[in-house]
């Protein structure tokens, strides 16, 4: 579903270059969650933006179902990244906007109509287990409950993939817990392939089916979660 070939970020030119990403090669299978971990600084937050083109790589190609991004103009990647939802680790809502409003925002700007939206929002609500908030804005909700409203938001346009940026890095053990278990179920249920980043190994041995170590941009190895664990 996802395939990175020879992926290169550079940043900057010259002496000032900084290569964030060096040659990385990784594929994730049609329903997998694959995690990326890493030390602060290793390179994991540019690869999982190089995966949408919020940043584009230098060099290399991301193809994702099959299609590669990196041919393709700005004026043709919102199209591409509807099957791209993303969420973060600061959640990323609109404060002025309520629960409600966050999740019907991509559905409007995709021009769905008023009836749809309202069936497809109360839909993503209840599979979030935020049903009950739906007109409260986000200043209201604890961080596990923002966390859910922006799950929501990103699978609204039925995305295939789903890319999470350290999204349990701002909560608690406990509520790190309950949504790891929404990303299993949605996973499980949608068939939904998840790609994540984390500088911590309790969330990938929880939820990954593999797992890719990244150091200093360089891919250092990558393997089955339940093999890994064995040998380590
Ligand atoms: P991680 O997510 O693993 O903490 P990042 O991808 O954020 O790593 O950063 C990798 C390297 O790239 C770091 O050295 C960082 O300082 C550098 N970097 C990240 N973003 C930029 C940017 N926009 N401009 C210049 N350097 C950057
Ligand atoms: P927090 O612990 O920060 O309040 P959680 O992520 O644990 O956040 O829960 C967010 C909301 O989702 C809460 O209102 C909770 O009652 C509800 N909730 C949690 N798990 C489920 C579930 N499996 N089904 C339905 N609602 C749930």
């Amino acid at each position: 579903m996802i395939k990175l070939i020879n992926i290169t970020k550079r940043y900057g030119d010259g002496k000032q270059a900084v290569h964030a990403v060096r040659n990385i090669n990784l594929a994730v299978a049609a329903g997998q969650i694959m995690g990326v971990i890493g030390e602060s600084g290793a390179g994991k937050s540019t690869l999982i933006r190089c995966v949408n083109m919020l940043e584009r790589p230098t060099n290399g190609q991301v193809l994702v179902d099959d299609q590669d991004l990196t041919v393709l103009r700005e004026s043709q990647l919102p199209a591409a990244r509807r099957k791209i939802g993303m969420i973060f680790q600061h959640f990323n809502l609109l404060s002025s906007r309520t629960v409600f409003a966050n999740v019907a925002l991509p559905l409007e700007l995709a021009g769905m109509s008023k009836a749809d939206i309202k069936h497809r929002v109360t839909e993503l609500l209840e599979l979030v287990g935020l049903s009950n908030r739906a007109n409260a804005y986000p200043n209201a909700l604890s961080g596990g409950q923002k966390q859910r409203v922006a799950i929501a938001r990103a699978l609204a346009p039925n995305p295939k993939v789903l890319l999470c940026d350290e999204a349990t890095s701002a909560l608690d053990p406990n509520t790190t817990q309950s949504i790891l278990t929404l990303l299993k179920d949605i996973n499980r249920k949608l068939g939904l392939t998840i790609l994540l980043i984390t500088h911590e190994m309790q969330v990938v041995k929880t939820i990954c089916d593999r797992v890719a170590i990244i150091s200093d941009g360089e891919l250092i190895e990558e393997g089955e979660v339940a093999w890994f664990f064995a040998n380590a």
